[in-house]
């Protein structure tokens, strides 16, 4: 059965929420790792000893550019995610006939069904 427009948009939000939430919580990990990794002993050697704050700093870019890649890839999921979604959700073929009105769309190029004007391209 060729799922109708109504029906591949909720399932488009649905699948964007999914991944909005697995990005967040890469985001959250990422946050996790900075503060952990980087920020919590920079602190700490602040505290202790803060005639070192130069050196102290250059660690603390050190740690930062050393997980640059991990934020990076957030970055990458963040500027994809519309592409994922069409992806795992695809209109149907358009061979298959409009997914509102079943009107056969061989050989029409717009992306605007001319029986009901259902937007295809997005
Ligand atoms: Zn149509």
């Amino acid at each position: 059965m060729v799922p109708d427009l109504p029906t591949i948009e909720w399932r488009r939000h649905t699948v964007t929420i999914l991944i909005r939430l697995l990005i967040a919580a890469y985001g959250a990990w990422c946050v996790y790792l900075l503060a952990s990794e980087c920020f919590a002993p920079c602190l700490e050697q602040l505290v202790t000893s803060p005639g070192n704050a130069n050196l102290t700093m250059f660690n603390l870019f050190g740690t930062v550019v050393y997980r640059l890649p991990f934020i990076a890839v957030l970055f990458v999921f963040l500027s994809i995610e519309r592409m994922l979604v069409r992806w795992i959700v695809p209109v149907p073929p358009r061979e298959l006939g409009c997914p509102k009105c079943g009107y056969s769309l061989k050989g029409i190029k717009s992306p605007i069904c001319p029986e009901c004007g259902a937007n295809l391209g997005r």
